[in-house]
């Protein structure tokens, strides 16, 4: 992102406080300050808060020892204030006097209880709302530098599944599986990994499961669904289904039919379509071929600067699809105590349809066991 980019966002969120009749929006270190300042402070004990005030320059209130990070972040090019608190001064009477708030505050979503009851402490009589109505809004719809980022983060994830198959063989657990992924995941582009899926067999009927002691057996199904963040914050969510030889006529069956549902979904993408059609898209498919109880989620959530953000994909969301939103199209099966199947590619909407980031094949892989 350019200095520009930032300076573009706070002059958004500025008219946004205005327009929502926020004195002023506070944000503390976590997605919502990277995305507006570009500072990816890491969130302590010690207040460090964005106070954005409408037609106010912002000012980032932050510990004296703090300062030099601040400014080497790309805050600092920005041109706004930076004040500054030592160890015994108190940070929350700082911000109430620089927000000047008499009506109501907007807090970050993501704030901690004990920052958000400070400030409440602070400025009492202010009501405290959440900023999610300005900021989720802006976040939502990804500029064209955004959409660079997450397809770094999905060229990244791709090299990672290109590579499992080779780490698949009988025997082997999903925790050894899950640790060479996790290593593969930072040495293919990413600063961390943020969740690895390995569920193997039974297991797989569990759509959060992480990885466990159990060991492959012949004839398996591997749902493997892994993630990581990359060194500009966009993050990569990707999954793909491995079989350890074959895994049986009904699933392969199944799998194909879980493979419509997804390409259905993906080809419904359009601007003004709403959110749920896209999930109603891929579970009628599902439905149609007897696994729709099977199919135990919503079909996608937005990805980012965090891995789950909106716009949800899910029955009732009937916000419209517009350029720019970028989300994941996931539909999966889930057999209690026999096996389960997701496949997952991120995609962006684009003027016409689907842009699909992710472009690892979508085939049942299996390997030779
Ligand atoms: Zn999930
Ligand atoms: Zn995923
Ligand atoms: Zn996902």
């Amino acid at each position: 992102m350019l200095t520009c980019d930032f300076a573009e966002r706070l002059a958004v969120a500025s008219v946004a406080a205005e327009q929502a009749q926020f004195d002023a929006v506070l944000v503390t270190p976590g997605p919502d300050l990277r995305y507006l300042i570009g500072y990816d402070a890491v969130p302590l004990e010690r207040l460090t808060c964005l106070v954005i005030r409408p037609g106010g320059t912002p000012v980032l209130v932050a510990p004296a020892l703090e300062r030099a990070a601040a400014e080497a972040s790309p805050a600092g090019a920005l041109g706004i204030d930076i004040a500054t608190w030592g160890e015994t001064d108190d940070p929350y009477a700082l911000v109430a006097s620089i927000a000047n708030a008499s009506r109501r505050v907007a807090v970050d979503d993501h704030m901690w209880a004990a920052k958000v009851l400070g400030l409440r402490d602070a400025m009492p009589g202010v009501d405290q709302v959440t900023a999610g109505r300005v900021v989720n809004e802006m976040r939502m719809r990804k500029s064209p530098h955004e959409v660079q980022a997450l397809q770094a983060a999905a060229d990244a994830i791709d090299r990672v599944h290109a590579a499992v198959p080779g780490l698949l063989c009988r025997g082997r657990s999903e925790q050894e599986i899950g640790r060479d992924i996790a290593e593969l995941i930072v040495s293919e582009g990413h600063v961390r990994a943020d969740f690895i899926i390995v569920a193997s067999g039974p297991n797989g009927a569990s759509p959060h499961h992480e990885v466990s002691g159990r060991r492959l057996q012949v004839g398996d199904a591997i749902v493997v669904d892994i993630g990581g963040t990359t060194d500009q914050g966009y993050c990569s969510d990707e999954t793909r289904t491995y079989a350890l030889g074959d895994p049986g006529d009904e699933y392969r069956a199944a799998y194909a039919a879980l493979q419509a549902s997804q390409a259905a979904a993906t080809k419904a993408v359009r601007p003004g379509v709403p959110c749920e059609t896209i999930d109603d898209a891929a579970r009628t498919s599902l439905v149609d071929a007897g696994l729709g109880e099977y199919f135990i989620h919503r079909t996608g959530h937005g990805i980012g600067l965090q891995t789950h953000e909106e716009p949800y994909i899910v029955a009732g969301n009937v916000r419209p699809l517009e350029p720019g939103m970028a989300f994941s199209i996931e539909p999966g099966f889930y057999v209690p105590g026999r096996f389960g199947a997701r496949i997952e590619d991120i995609v962006v909407c684009g003027p016409d349809g689907a842009q699909v980031l992710n472009a690892r094949p979508r085939d049942l892989v299996m390997v030779e066991p």
